[in-house]
């Protein structure tokens, strides 16, 4: 099978640690300040990489040191960054993330050269080659040609819109998915006529696959949670680990469940396990 292409966003991240998420007319105190990579397409190709599935990256990155930083990062986990486009035309994407106390996280971002990677910009061969395409967040022409190049050559595709899934329209998108993922508040804003499976993540209370032939929850694992950032991204990466590999339907939302819980037990977005580690955790809780 070749590999599993995670395309859209690559970020650095500045991980602010704080007492509270501040409100308006309050101060919040920081705890600690630390650098780390992000951006939802890199952490699911990590997360994959980890459980030993040949990952690679279609995303931009700008010239200077926080994009270096980021492909480097991606290259030392074992992504192929092939697919990573230098864009001279700006900067990295940079988000701050605010995380409190319980773990809760609020994000102050700038795009950067997010979003610079045009439809015309990728390498269609690539996509028929993968052995699954799964998109995050991105420009919606780009997200479409993927998807179409990818079914059109039975790939599977799934679709984690994110947080602004209501701002943008992906119905090219939609209608060559099998997957898409989504939190509560996100799944309100997807078109109600989707021909796909759901997977709606609810935190802390597990996952619940939505499919024509019905609903099947998995309440999700307690774990001693310090900053959930990137849960929803070492969901899917455990989610589609598990499914490419031919797992039922309750382990393949076990595992997810296991890296999205697994990824809140420390500090960052790259934080899902390691294929032994996960292992250990799923074998220690049956
Ligand atoms: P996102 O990270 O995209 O906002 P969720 O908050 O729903 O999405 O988290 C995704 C998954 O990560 C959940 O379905 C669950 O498996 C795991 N998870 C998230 N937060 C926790 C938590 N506090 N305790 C245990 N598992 C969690």
């Amino acid at each position: 099978m070749g590999p599993v292409l995670a395309a859209g966003h690559v970020n650095c991240d500045v991980i602010v640690r704080v007492d509270r998420l501040p409100e308006p007319d309050a101060e919040s105190a920081i705890r600690s300040f630390d650098r780390s990579c992000g951006g939802s397409a890199a952490n699911v190709a990590v997360s994959l990489s980890r459980l030993s599935v040949p990952a690679g990256i279609v995303g931009s990155v700008g010239t200077d040191e926080a994009g270096a930083r980021a492909a480097a990062t991606l290259e030392r986990e074992g992504v192929s960054t092939a697919g990573l486009r230098e864009a001279p035309e700006g900067p990295t994407a940079v988000k701050h993330v605010l995380v409190d106390d319980r773990g809760e996280v609020a994000l102050l971002g700038t795009d950067g050269v997010n979003e610079a990677i045009e439809p015309g910009d990728v390498d269609p061969e690539r996509v028929r080659r993968a052995g699954h395409v799964h998109l995050t967040s991105q420009r919606p022409a780009t997200a479409a040609r993927i998807a179409r190049v990818a079914s059109e050559a039975g790939v599977g595709v799934s679709f984690d819109p994110g947080r602004r899934v209501g701002e943008r329209t992906y119905d090219g998108v939609f209608a060559h998915v099998d997957t898409v993922f989504a939190t509560a508040r996100e799944a309100e804003s997807l078109p109600e006529d989707g021909d796909y499976a759901l997977v709606v993540t609810d935190g802390a209370d597990g996952a619940e696959l939505r499919t024509a032939e019905g609903r099947r929850h998995h309440p999700g694992f307690a774990v001693d949670t310090v900053d959930t950032t990137g849960a929803g991204d070492a969901f899917a990466a455990g989610f589609l680990a598990a499914t490419l590999e031919g797992a039922c339907e309750k382990r393949a939302l076990a595992y997810g469940n296991a890296c999205g819980a697994m990824a809140t037990t420390s500090e960052g977005a790259q934080t899902g396990p390691d294929r032994a580690r996960l292992e250990r955790f799923l074998d220690a809780r049956n």
